[in-house]
């Protein structure tokens, strides 16, 4: 950012900082500066195609404007230009909420915690908080701890207070500290139908329209906290991140506990169900977890792709989609490309739905893996599904793979890596800026269940074929988890093959007058 350090205040360096991310939003000209962090190459394709995106809002109003009635009817250019928008999200938005977001909350290190319903506590006062902003849920978890409250808590009769994440809200603090999390965002009406939950509390997005009335059904107080969503029949309190938060937090925390002499014992259902999991594989806790502290580095996974162990990287993310069996589509696709040693990296909510199966333990890659994949698992002790954040976090991804470039002997751009992404139950919105950013990066991404798209057009045409040859990267749309894998791992082993890291190469021992001559 080109911010000065030397002899300054630490808060002093923090506020500039916090400015000029902000300003990645508004700025006009130029490029968004984080663009730089890809591969010399990636970057350049974007600047060949005019496509560096010069700020977040510009790239949004003008996309919005282009998309008016009777303005770009060139299929193509839209696409491309939609490419720019998206890139302004993954390397400006996301990398910006993220980095500012491990800056306050702390990078995510791996760390354990439970998941499923199970982790909802009849004897506590039980608060699900479902949302995307960290600070909310952050204060809440602080606020909880305070012994003031445990008292007040204990002073009704429960034995302490129980706070537990939902969706991605949930996320980011299950990997930053490990809190225990109750489910994927589709479950949120079933916590609430336990009986024991005391107040679910919701920020932004993926709030299911119907919790504001089954609530009712039930003694659960339904809060919104954010001016930007209000929901008819909520108790709205205001959360509001710069001032008064403590207090916010503590009169969120202190609305559950006084709820709790409501519940209704008639209608507890309490769940046992919950499942051990590893999480917070940030992309700098990879690189630790792979070299350790004085040789940190993506060298080690970058060999064990070259020598074939590990045939590719997916990332599987994003939403689940009510359309399908509960978790199905993620769940069969991660366990197909296990099976080929392929290392899977998550976020979102499919994360979710692989942690509470196990697939986040250690022990999982004896299970599921491949030979190769469960060698280098059981070696470097990781689980062979890497939970790396919310579903706002995919940035985490992006810089993952530039360290894979970096680090050397896998191409020299993104497009030319073995990996893909995949959000097998889509749903919302947002995951098409996502996807799109991947395609506009260099990645292959699978869709599942739905894609807005008509087939037999030239921009179906175009976007899952020809748009590999200007972004490197193309999309695809398969229903089926297992020819979803099937054609992940063709991509994946056609990147191999142009690297030339398809057929094991034999080793060739040098004695001292082979090495002179070399
Ligand atoms: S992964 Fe999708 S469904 Fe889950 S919280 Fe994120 S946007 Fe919502």
């Amino acid at each position: 950012l080109g911010i000065a350090t030397e002899g300054r205040e630490f808060n002093d360096i923090a506020v500039e900082v916090g400015e000029a991310c902000l300003a990645l939003f508004s700025q006009q000209h130029g490029h968004i500066k984080f663009l730089e962090r890809a591969p010399k190459k990636t970057f350049q394709r974007w600047a060949d195609l005019g496509i560096l995106p010069r700020g977040v809002d510009r790239e949004v109003v003008e996309m919005m404007h282009r998309t008016t009635m009777g303005f770009d009817q060139d299929y193509k250019n839209i696409v491309l230009g939609s490419a720019r928008c998206a890139l302004a999200d993954g390397w400006g938005g996301s990398m910006v909420s993220t980095g500012l977001s491990d800056a306050l909350f702390g990078t995510p290190s791996p760390v354990t915690a439970e998941v499923d319903l199970g982790v909802l506590d009849e004897k506590r006062v039980n608060i699900v908080v479902n949302g995307h902003e960290p600070h909310v849920l952050d204060m809440i978890v602080r606020m909880s701890e305070d012994p003031a409250m445990i008292a007040k808590a204990k002073a009704l009769g429960a034995e302490g207070i129980n706070v537990v994440g939902m969706c991605c809200s949930g996320n980011e603090q299950l990997v930053r500290r490990g809190l225990n999390h109750a489910g994927n965002f589709v479950m949120a009406d079933a916590a609430i139908i336990t009986g024991i939950v005391d107040a679910i509390m919701v920020d932004v997005q993926c709030i299911m329209m119907g919790l504001s009335t089954i609530s009712k059904c039930y003694h659960t107080k339904f809060v919104t906290t954010n001016y930007r969503c209000k929901v008819e029949g909520a108790e709205h309190v205001e959360f509001n991140g710069e001032h008064g938060a403590m207090e916010t937090g503590k009169k969120l925390v202190e609305l559950a506990i006084d709820n709790y002499k409501n519940r209704d014992k008639a209608k507890i259902k309490a769940p046992s169900k919950k499942e051990k999991m590893v999480g917070g594989f940030s992309h700098e806790a990879i690189n630790y977890m792979l070299g350790g502290s004085f040789r940190g580095s993506y060298n080690p996974l970058n060999e064990n792709i070259i020598n074939g162990k590990i045939r590719g990287v997916v990332g599987v993310v994003g939403c689940n989609n009510p359309r399908v069996k509960h978790d199905w589509v993620h769940v069969e696709l991660v366990k197909e490309l296990l099976k080929n040693d392929i290392l899977v990296v998550q976020t979102g909510c499919s994360a979710l739905a692989l942690a509470k199966l196990g697939f986040m333990q250690p022990e999982a890659a004896e299970k599921y893996c491949g030979p190769g994949l469960r060698e280098v698992c059981a070696a470097v002790g990781i689980p062979p599904v890497l939970h790396s954040g919310a579903c706002v976090d995919n940035s985490r991804i992006l810089e993952a793979v530039c360290e894979m470039v970096a680090a050397g002997g896998l191409g020299n751009e993104l497009a030319d890596l073995p990996i893909a992404g995949a959000a097998p139950e889509y749903m919302s919105e947002k995951a098409i800026a996502i996807g799109h950013y991947f395609v506009a990066s260099g990645a292959l991404v699978a869709f599942g269940v739905t894609f807005p798209y008509t087939p037999n057009t030239k921009f179906a045409d175009y976007i899952f074929n020809e748009i590999e040859n200007d972004l490197g990267g193309k999309w695809a749309f398969e229903p089926d988890p297992y020819a979803m894998a099937k054609l992940i791992i063709d991509h994946i082993d056609k990147k191999r093959e142009a690297l030339g890291i398809n057929v094991a190469k034999e080793r060739v021992l040098f004695d001292m007058e082979a090495r002179r001559q070399l």
